[in-house]
């Protein structure tokens, strides 16, 4: 049988193979989408052995291997070139692996969904991993005031700022300390660090600070409502998860698999955390 399948670590948060699953299900096509969930020690032989494993016809890629995959692959598509991120293999029919990026995408579509026109506005990204470069780069396209970068390593933030900046003319630059958010000062501020996806993780943003006009985009869906959500719903401010770009870059890389459309509709309802999908999932019970 023919495989697809997710590679991190850890995955006990990923719905990536129920939806998957869904639609491949839904289009009669006998193939499964599989979790790998690869210890980094263990990166460099899966890769290094995928090149032989022709059932395996694609891969998402996910937290924290998006750019460590790079090196093993025979071709870039331009969005993962310009991004500098991979989070999408494609085994092409001559067994090359080609790597490409839907998230840069995923995200800007949900945000217009939103209503949220990033052209002057003030940004905030939280982390500097291939989530951040994702929607750093798709959220400079589109001309903003500024866009600031606080990641835990500053050296990291430093250079995606400097990657920006080589393809655009703009306003970006990594900020010295997280203490210097000014969330007042801020139209959008963008989590890209898996900081919420633990009920033991700290929240970067104190409690009270969040005006009630900004947009608050974290891109974990699982929790649904991350202390981060929370702490910003309690304060009057707009909010999103990370559950429609998941399935928006989801239905992206399964176009580029199969060469179909995607069904989103049954994408979604696989993963809408209905009451029953909630009982279904233990991944909800965490
Ligand atoms: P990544 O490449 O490994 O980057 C992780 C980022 O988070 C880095 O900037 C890292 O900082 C920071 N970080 C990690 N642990 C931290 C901690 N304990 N304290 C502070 N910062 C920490 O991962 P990624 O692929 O970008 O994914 C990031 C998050 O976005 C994950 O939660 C992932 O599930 C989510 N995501 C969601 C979607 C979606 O479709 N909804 C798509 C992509 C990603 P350092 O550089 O200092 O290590």
């Amino acid at each position: 049988m023919l495989k697809y399948g997710l590679i991190g670590y850890p995955l006990g948060h990923s719905l990536s193979a129920v939806m998957h699953n869904a639609a491949l299900r839904h289009l009669g096509i006998e193939a499964q989408y599989c979790l790998f969930e690869i210890a980094p020690r263990r990166l460099k032989g899966f890769m290094l052995r995928l090149r032989d494993k022709g059932d395996i016809r694609g891969l998402n890629i996910t937290i924290p291997y998006k750019q460590r995959v790079m090196k093993y692959l025979d071709r870039l598509d331009n969005s993962a070139r310009d991004i500098g991120a991979v989070n999408t293999i494609k085994r092409e029919p001559d067994g090359r692996l080609a790597g490409f990026n839907t998230d840069g995408c995923a995200f800007m579509r949900r945000l217009r969904e939103l209503g949220f026109s990033p052209r002057g506005k003030r940004i905030a990204i939280l982390g500097a991993g291939g989530a951040a470069r994702a929607v750093a780069l798709g959220l400079a396209r589109e001309a903003p005031q500024v866009i600031r970068i606080y990641n835990r390593h500053l050296r990291r933030a430093k250079q995606l700022a400097g990657f920006v900046r080589r393809q655009f003319e703009v306003n970006i630059e990594a900020a010295d300390d997280i203490a210097g958010l000014d969330i007042p000062g801020v139209d959008l501020l963008v989590n890209a660090t898996p900081l919420g996806m633990q009920p033991k993780d700290a929240c970067l943003v104190d409690e009270g600070s969040f005006s009630r006009g900004i947009l608050v985009y974290d891109l974990i869906y699982n929790p649904p409502r991350s202390e981060l959500l929370l702490r910003a719903q309690r304060q009057g401010a707009r909010t999103e998860n990370g559950l429609k770009m998941l399935l928006y870059q989801g239905a992206q890389a399964f176009n580029l698999w199969t060469n179909l459309p995607a069904p989103e509709r049954i994408m979604e309802a696989a993963i809408s955390p209905s009451p029953v999908c909630r009982a279904a999932k233990s991944i909800y019970a965490q």
